[in-house]
């Protein structure tokens, strides 16, 4: 190639790339030294007339001016997104609260300068619904309105230090809500779903379990056997719900008249013992393929919890969820050290930071939870990344009081990341639905997302809002015999 050739050639590069900024005609014909730019433009124009759409590979020109010719008129059948408007901005924040199923939902909803383009995200702490509501329409629109949309980790890092105080369910829900509404955003604009942006598919579905509830062992099993039948290779099996309270006899308190006649009674020796033997009886009854999961809620102390888990470790759990509280996180190593069955942890975490050490030391073996508690989809990836390292999996805590929306944030997580466990899952009701159209859909026990750009999930405002939330302050009052709380 000879100079001029050369010249020219960088010239047309020089050319192709401005007509990818904001510059007009004029601007560019000044830059370039060009009197007349017909012929060398010959080349440029016709990526001009594609910069509002796909490129000849079919990828799209992220960095086009929105729909832009060289004579500046824009082309409005385009959606801008598609093209990639520098910069689009928070117009609004607002929270939205919905029951369809009767437990509180707070979604947020972010409206941004470019009409039409939103994002919604889950903000769902079910038991203090109305604080996270007034924490997201009175703190959020004045953080948040003008800043650009496509800067998530910067309003994720500032808005966690906004208050000064932080680490609280309350704000980092709120801030979950934006986080996933900012990613949905973000998924409209580029045209893909957030997967993809996260990195791809690391597989074709989200493997899930199911629960199975019995008052006996033998309707444990039944009830297992039924979700096998649906497709499901996982189940987690409780016997009477969290700390089988039914196996407990009218307490002592109550007589005494201590507390409220509402409050619940957990024996903690009857259902140590009852644990083991449903596992026996599940394993008998359900064969050896099946993978059993329990969920312990953190009710028992930390011996009896060593003791149950070496009682258990010959019917192969999948995992224990949740064995020790957060103010006994300190003896983790010691019950690790004393059992081989798998771990579940975290559901009461709030905060990033708190897995560290046990992930590190491998204290636990899959990562449970609440991807709202923790500020959304930016710190669970991080998390899900730091245990890629340790061989620790995920294992999001998703039931009824997770919206679908935040559900499918959390699949959007586990069909990228490699170290993905295992999803809780729930079957969503037709009026859930209809309130949360594109939710996640479930086919022989995995779960799927539509392959809709962003998270795939919108809000029915007019019907969400015939479902109001309610200020049920939870039935979290779980008492021994003689009235202590039980820290559930
Ligand atoms: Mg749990």
């Amino acid at each position: 190639m000879n100079i001029i050739a050369a010249e020219n050639d960088n010239k047309k590069t020089i050319a192709m790339r401005m007509t990818n900024s904001n510059l007009n005609r004029r601007q560019l014909m000044k830059m370039l030294g060009l009197g007349s730019a017909g012929s060398l433009l010959g080349s440029a124009v016709p990526t001009l007339a594609k910069a509002n759409g796909r490129n000849a590979a079919g990828g799209l020109n992220h960095n086009a001016a929105e729909g832009l010719s060289l004579s500046g008129s824009r082309d409005k059948s385009t959606p801008s997104y598609f093209a990639g408007l520098p910069p689009v901005t928070i117009r609004s924040v607002k929270a939205i609260g919905t029951a369809p199923q009767g437990a509180n939902l707070v979604i947020v909803k972010v409206e941004t300068s470019e009409p039409g383009l939103y994002g919604i995200g889950c903000a769902t702490f079910t038991q203090r619904a109305e604080v996270v509501v007034t924490a997201i329409n009175n703190y959020l629109p004045d953080f948040c309105i003008g800043k650009d949309v496509d800067n998530i980790e910067d309003l994720w890092q500032s808005t966690f230090v906004s208050s000064y105080w932080r680490n609280g369910p309350v704000l980092n829900n709120a801030l979950s809500g934006l986080n996933q509404a900012l990613w949905d955003i973000k998924g409209k604009r580029a045209n893909m779903p957030v997967h993809q942006l996260l990195g791809g598919k690391s597989r074709f579905a989200v493997d899930c379990y199911a629960h199975a509830d019995g008052k006996t062992p033998e309707e444990v099993a039944a009830n297992v056997q039924k979700y096998m039948d649906q497709g499901f290779r996982h189940v987690r099996i409780q016997q009477g719900g969290y700390g089988s309270l039914y196996l407990a006899q009218q307490p002592d308190f109550k007589d005494a008249g201590f507390g409220k006649a509402t409050d619940d009674f957990m024996d903690a020796r009857a259902y140590v013992k009852a644990v083991p033997k449903m596992f026996e009886v599940v394993r008998k009854t359900c064969g050896e393929q099946v993978e059993l999961l329990h969920d312990t809620h953190e009710r028992v102390q930390p011996q009896d919890m060593i003791n149950m888990c070496k009682r258990l470790e010959e019917f192969d759990p999948y995992w224990i969820e949740d064995p020790l509280t957060p103010e006994n996180m300190h003896l983790f190593p010691q019950l690790r050290a004393a059992t081989t069955v798998p771990f579940s942890m975290g559901e009461l975490f709030n905060n990033q930071n708190e897995f560290i050490d046990y992930m590190t030391r491998r204290d636990f073996d899959y990562i449970r939870c609440h991807v709202s508690q923790i500020g959304g989809i930016s710190p669970a990836m991080k998390i899900a990344h730091l245990g890629e390292f340790f061989n620790v999996k995920s294992g999001w805590h998703g039931p009824g009081d997770v919206s679908p929306v935040g559900h499918a944030a959390q699949c959007h997580i586990d069909l990228n990341i490699w170290n993905f466990g295992i999803q809780e899952s729930v079957f969503f009701s037709d009026q859930l639905v209809e309130v949360f159209p594109g939710s996640p859909t479930l086919r022989k026990g995995y779960m799927y997302v539509n392959e809709a750009p962003g998270l795939g999930v919108d809000i029915n405002e007019k019907l969400a809002a015939k479902y109001p939330i309610n200020n049920n302050a939870g039935k979290w009052t779980i008492r021994k015999r003689d009235g202590t709380i039980i820290r559930p």
